[in-house]
């Protein structure tokens, strides 16, 4: 495999046949990911099953994410959407209070009033509405329309820069992440993830309901901003989620945001990915524009683990043409080299130092290539968090579950081979298994390294060998 940046793809009516499953692996997808606000059990039961089928088939090696919905707050139902021009006044009740005004929806969270104050900005779908709250009652709020446009039913509400009370999990959340665990959910992100004690939260369910799924913490809102390191400590991998996180930022603020926290997680050794309008204008039309080309080619040269497409594969025209359009783009600038992030790990234990002398070796070899042996992942990712240059790296593991979890990984090509409990033999194995594939020519150095224990072979290991 020659790219490096991996690729998630969101399931929708416009993905959800074996087919089209079947095709996206083949054009490059990596992860597929499941969004909980639209997608019912019984649907994401059987996507799950397609997924497995379709990646057992091709014998690949493809992980499934379930994207829980999360507290957001929404807009209540409303007979006819309402019409709103500039300086309008709209009222979002609580559930069950009388409506005082003509234009008046409810909302869905009940301590929305004790939250907000007068000034906040209230942003409606995303940004398709802007409005300012004039007033602050017990049981509603009244605002004022800035920017004209119409509000239907469960539209999506932001309040950027105010601190929400909101809980981590809600009743649906729990629902969702049990599913999840029954169809043993590779990734389970964890949406408006505010600080590490929701991640916490987050993780600590899914293990009571022994699930064994990495969390993926969604940075959405200013909060999640403020608390970044936090997050990026706990999380095993973190989403900058741009469709929310823009609106609740000032927009020239978004790709520093976006640079920053990429930094910060190569610094502490946390998997990273850009999601979210990446070629959102292929939801229509068959090529990128070329902003799109440009934003794409930003995330892979900042050398993010994975970018990930929601709309344009859920429900565009144009899924397979997308996945290829992220392929040319990120091959492409892979050979042009990086932002260079992966120098600046901070290595905290000996084993972190370990893979930075691998990747040091490995990469100061012409031709060479670099091989993890991994029983949790844990090391794979460490290594690959360095951002080894070689043509080939490959992490070598014995369990298809934990293959799955590098499947958003960057650069690294997870490989299932049983571990003997002599080291030769073991080395044999991959050494066999690479020239077989043609991954290695005989002569080939190959640097190994391992923290596996397995007779003489001690923990923390260097190995250079030649195919
Ligand atoms: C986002 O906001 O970018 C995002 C990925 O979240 P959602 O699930 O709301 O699309």
């Amino acid at each position: 495999m020659s790219r490096k940046t991996k690729l998630i793809c969101t399931l929708g009516p416009a993905t959800e046949s074996k087919e089209m499953i079947g095709g996206l692996i083949d054009a490059g997808c990596n992860v597929f990911r499941l969004n909980m606000s639209h997608a019912k059990h019984e649907w994401a039961t059987e996507m799950v099953r397609r997924v497995r089928s379709e990646s057992q088939q091709r014998n690949a090696n493809i992980a499934v994410l379930f994207d829980l919905t999360g507290p957001s707050i929404r807009t209540g139902d409303l007979p006819v959407p309402l019409d709103l021009a500039e300086g309008d006044a709209v009222e979002f009740r609580k559930e069950g209070a009388n409506a005082t005004t003509e234009k008046s929806t409810t909302v869905n969270y009940e301590g929305l009033m004790n939250d907000v104050s007068v000034g906040n900005t209230l942003v409606v779908d995303n940004g398709a509405l802007l409005m300012r709250i004039d007033e602050v009652q017990a049981d509603r709020i009244l605002c004022s329309v800035k920017t004209p446009g119409t509000m239907g039913s469960r539209r999506h509400i932001n309040l950027p820069g105010v601190r929400l009370n909101l809980p981590a999990l809600t009743e649906k959340d729990h629902r969702d992440l049990a599913l999840a665990v029954e169809c043993e959910a590779d990734y389970i992100a964890g949406s408006f993830v505010r600080d590490a004690a929701h991640v916490r939260e987050l993780r600590e369910t899914m293990k009571s309901l022994e699930g064994d799924a990495q969390i993926i913490a969604k940075v959405e809102d200013q909060e999640a901003v403020r608390n970044i390191d936090a997050i990026i400590r706990e999380a095993d991998v973190i989403m900058i989620a741009r469709g929310d996180l823009g609106t609740e930022v000032e927009f020239e603020e978004l790709p520093i945001l976006q640079r920053r926290i990429i930094k910060r997680c190569h610094d502490l050794g946390t998997r990273v990915i850009v999601a979210t309008h990446l070629l959102e204008s292929m939801i229509q039309q068959p090529t990128p524009t070329r902003a799109e080309v440009t934003d794409v080619m930003n995330a892979a040269y900042e050398e993010a683990d994975a970018l990930m497409l929601s709309g344009e594969t859920s429900v565009g025209r144009y899924p397979l043409r997308c996945v290829e359009a992220l392929v040319r783009i990120s091959t492409r600038i892979e050979r042009s080299g990086g932002h260079g992030f992966g120098q600046g790990v901070l290595l905290r234990d000996e084993r972190q130092k370990t893979a930075r002398a691998a990747v040091t070796l490995a990469d100061s070899l012409p031709d060479a290539r670099l091989v993890v042996l991994t029983r949790r992942g844990v090391l794979a990712n460490q290594v690959a968090m360095i951002r080894p240059r070689t043509a080939g790296f490959f992490a070598v593991t014995p369990k298809e579950s934990v293959c799955r979890k590098m499947a958003l990984t960057r650069g690294v090509r997870p490989i299932k081979l049983a571990f003997s409990s002599n080291i030769e033999e073991t080395i044999q194995r991959v050494t066999e298994f690479l020239l077989k594939e043609n991954l290695v020519r005989t002569g080939t150095p190959i640097v190994i390294v391992s923290d596996i224990l397995s007779d003489h072979f001690a923990a923390n290991s260097i190995l250079l060998h030649h195919a």
